[in-house]
């Protein structure tokens, strides 16, 4: 049988070699013959077994299993891939209970929680509403989740408390697990809000940028106060007696982004179960990055990375959700073909019951779905996405990386190519360098023999 080679990249880790397998998210370390062999036989379009000599050959058969070489005119997984919406059942839904704040963040993308519109709130009609869709439109799917969003969600506790009663109702009278999320900018948290967090197993997760002068920076309240002792003042609470993961949200302006160390550490050292760090989307030509920016960010990411596989050989895993969830999707072999599950399975419902694509394009009537009457529209998700991914395929096809990204935030690309105008694959570079970044840590891993904390992260994200 004639075989060509499946698309793949090489990467240099610690002096060897680690081969990633782009259609199938797989990772091999490869010796040194293997590498020769490459550099010789990489290029050749068609290759014959048969004729190749016997330690070739079977260095080939072992590729061959591996996947790396197939069988000639066998279409290789092409992207993106068809997948017809109106079959694929709701899985998370993000409900804005409330479309105001009460604070004021410098780089809010929601107009301070209000999404350019009126302050409002939704009622507990519609929350009752929208979780027995989430719940209907889950269809055979067991588990479902459903996060509580805003604005501010804590600002209309009647909507918060009726949908959890909904969610703790359905899962009973269905047998579904409804896995519960709050985000929150927690400064509005007081005992009896906590005892209901803790009662109802609610994950939450605190949008806290760092230090006291990061925070303050980034999220006065609506007459320019602080609002970092507020927070910090209730998290002993919220830590004591959590009975689901508290994890912090952190968003950094590109001048942050050199400190994300300092940041991280600051925030483990509070107690945070997990640490996820976000750079800001550049909702004003001012917060784009520059390459110095872009540049720093990566060197930080690089020293967490090695302070984590250090501790990670002493058997701790470091917070860092960033890192945590790659290693987990590199470790299952995870591809993607989507970047997300935005009209997938996942909608964001508004206060007044309209389905969006997601929670951060509520408001962008363009990216309106459908409501709460007349339930999720199909059809026009499915032309959303056409027109998002047009132009796309010749970008991302020839793009190592493309089943790791899949075209990337549909938010963010909204923002960067309709409203401030950049060219397509402007992030594209930093993209590939932190998935490369989560190849070497992974590579590294591996060659200590860490398997078994391996697995955990897997167990980790799963759960
Ligand atoms: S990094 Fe850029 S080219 Fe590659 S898959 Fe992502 S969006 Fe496409
Ligand atoms: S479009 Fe972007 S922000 Fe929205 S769900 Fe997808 S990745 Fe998240």
């Amino acid at each position: 049988m004639i075989y060509t080679w499946a698309d793949h990249h090489i990467f240099t880790v610690q002096g060897g070699a680690t081969l990633f397998g782009v259609d199938h998210g797989s990772l091999f370390s490869i010796d040194e013959t293997t590498q020769e062999l490459l550099s010789r036989l990489g290029g050749k379009l068609s290759l014959n077994l048969a004729e190749e000599s016997g330690a070739d050959r079977e260095i080939l058969e072992g590729l061959r299993d591996a996947r790396l070489l197939v069988p000639e005119g066998v279409k290789q997984k092409a992207r993106p891939v068809d997948i017809e919406i109106g079959s694929v059942p709701l899985t998370t839904m993000v409900l804005e209970v409330a479309q105001e704040c009460n604070l004021r963040c410098t780089y809010c993308y929601a107009e301070g929680g209000t999404y350019g519109k009126q302050a409002n709130n939704m009622d507990t009609g519609t929350a009752r509403a929208a979780v027995r869709q989430l719940i209907e439109g889950s269809r055979d799917q067991d588990r479902v989740t459903l996060v509580l969003f805003g604005g501010e969600p804590l600002l209309n506790m009647a909507a918060v408390r009726a949908a959890v009663d909904e969610a703790e109702i359905m899962s009973q009278l269905t047998g579904k697990k409804v896995f519960i999320s709050l985000t929150t900018n927690a400064s509005l948290l007081d005992s009896e809000i906590i005892d209901f967090i803790h009662q109802h197993r609610i994950a939450v997760a605190i949008s806290l940028d760092g230090p006291a002068d990061v925070q303050d920076a980034n999220r006065p309240d609506a007459v320019g106060g602080g609002s970092y002792s507020r927070i910090v003042g209730q998290l002993d609470g919220l830590l004591k007696g959590a009975s689901a993961a508290v994890a912090a949200r952190v968003t950094l302006v590109p001048e942050q982004w050199s400190r994300i160390e300092e940041v991280f550490f600051h925030l483990m050292d509070l107690g945070f179960h997990e640490v996820g760090i976000a750079p800001v989307s550049p909702i004003r030509p001012e917060l784009l990055p520059n390459a110095e920016h872009e540049e720093r960010l990566l060197e930080g990411f690089s020293s967490l990375a090695r302070v984590f596989v250090a501790a990670a050989k002493t058997g701790r895993i470091l917070p860092l959700s960033n890192l945590i969830d790659l290693l987990a999707r590199l470790h299952m072999g995870q591809t993607k073909s989507v970047s997300c599950g935005a009209g997938y399975g996942y909608l964001a419902v508004d206060v007044e019951g309209k389905f969006y694509l997601c929670h951060r394009l509520v408001g962008e009537e363009s990216f309106c779905v459908g409501n709460l009457s007349g339930g999720p529209d199909a059809e026009k998700i499915g032309g959303i996405m056409k027109t998002i991914t047009c132009g796309k395929e010749e970008m991302c096809g020839s793009c190592w990386a493309r089943t790791l990204c899949s075209g990337g935030c549909h938010y963010e690309n909204h923002l960067r190519e309709k409203l401030l105008g950049i060219h397509k694959g402007s992030s594209c570079s930093f993209i590939r360098r932190w998935f490369q970044l989560g190849i070497e840590v992974y590579a590294e891993m591996k060659n200590a023999g860490l398997d078994e904390m391996l697995k955990k992260l897997e167990k980790r994200v799963k759960c």
